[in-house]
């Protein structure tokens, strides 16, 4: 059997005619940029996130800079989070101008500790940038204590989570801003790039939509910005997968929770941690082995046997080559969490539209290797 790693195609034929209505919408009303569909769109968007604003812009990067550039933080200025993430998330500080500092993630959820967080605040700390690293949203309410203490922004990398939310807070409530993605492989992916910005603030609101636009909100007037829009096809994509977001996310809790219980008595592998009352959304299933120098012995395991698992992510942010200017980044205390997290983990096949046959299948795998090792 081979159980890929990806549902699009699958997802796209369940809803076509959802989808195709919509693209022959925009297609039929010749305007394809800034146009109807996109306010429609940023409107079902705010509606469904509970935030006052949602704004369209090119893709996830651009959503994270364009916000730090819409709250002044820039050169000079000093951005913290976590190396065991996605590249971009410290790339869109470094385009920003800022600094990047690292500290260690959570051992159990992988996304920040928040006790990692305060030695790494100088004079020149800005902004806080969590990550709902595989779905799960990073604890808040600890990020969004300290951030008052120390009079810091924070802003959310939602990139992965859409859908998600803490035990006792909602995304948006403890920050600035939310920032996503809608590439494909994110659980609401366009059919091409895509992103959003989600706040309650009028001023950021008002300023990504100007810098999105080439610093325009009024025809023929200007000030420094970028081009960076939503466009109004894919506007009319996600317009129609918004709908069925929530009934994704059921089913990848679904699957996880089979794979968890399958998987219950392996000896090699330890499974993902979801905290106790928040919505972990599975935008991946990571689990790591336990000896990080058998990893890629099961990685082979399984693609040998049909099964496309990846990594997510094997190298951390602070191992990577080229960086362009120098030294863009300072790491505070040991981050070995996330150091040994790039050196185990092992990303199952995770999409809504998975069987019970294709899971089923994944778990005698990984127990085969389990009980070889
Ligand atoms: C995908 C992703 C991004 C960047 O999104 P793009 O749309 O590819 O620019 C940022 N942060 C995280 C955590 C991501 O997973």
């Amino acid at each position: 059997m081979n159980v890929g790693f990806y549902g699009h195609v699958k997802q796209y034929h369940n809803i076509k005619d959802e989808i195709d209505a919509n693209m022959a919408e925009v297609l039929e009303s010749g305007s394809y940029v800034m146009g109807p569909m996109l306010s429609r769109f940023e409107d079902e968007l705010k509606e469904y996130m509970g935030t006052k604003y949602a704004i369209g812009v090119g893709n996830g990067t651009d959503a994270i800079w364009l916000t730090l550039m819409a709250l002044g933080v820039g050169p000079g200025d000093e951005v913290i989070t976590h190396p065991n993430t996605f590249f971009a998330t410290a790339e869109a500080a470094w385009i920003a101008g800022c600094k990047v500092v690292f500290v260690d993630c959570d051992p159990k959820t992988k996304c920040i500790d928040p006790a990692k967080i305060e030695a790494a605040i100088t004079e020149r700390t800005k902004a806080i940038l969590p990550v709902h690293l595989y779905g799960q949203c990073a604890p808040m309410r600890e990020i969004k204590a300290i951030a008052d203490k120390h009079n810091l922004y924070v802003i959310e990398d939602n990139a992965q989570a859409i859908d998600g939310r803490g035990d006792d807070f909602k995304q948006g409530e403890l920050s600035d801003a939310v920032c996503t993605s809608f590439i494909i492989q994110k659980n609401l992916g366009c059919f091409g790039d895509g992103g959003a910005v989600f706040t309650d603030n009028p001023d950021i609101d008002a300023k990504v939509r100007k810098l999105r636009n080439h610093g325009s909100a009024k025809r023929d007037h200007h000030s420094f910005g970028f081009n960076s829009r939503l466009d109004d096809l894919q506007a009319g994509v996600l317009s129609a997968k918004l709908k069925h977001i929530s009934e994704w996310t059921d089913q990848r809790i679904g699957w996880a929770e089979r794979y968890t219980e399958g998987l219950s008595d392996v000896k090699n592998i330890v499974l993902p941690y979801a905290r106790p009352g928040y919505r972990h959304v599975f935008h991946l299933y990571v689990v790591e082995t336990k000896d990080p120098a058998k990893r890629g012995e099961l990685l082979a395991f399984l693609r040998e046997n049909g099964v496309d698992a990846k990594t997510h992510y094997s190298i951390a942010i602070h191992k990577q080559e080229g960086f362009p200017w120098g030294k863009e980044y300072d790491i505070v205390g040991s981050v070995e969490n996330a150091e040994r997290n790039a050196a185990s983990c092992v990303s199952l096949p995770m999409f809504p539209e998975l069987t019970a046959e294709e899971v089923d299948y994944v778990i005698e795998k990984v127990k085969e290797w389990d009980a070889a090792n």
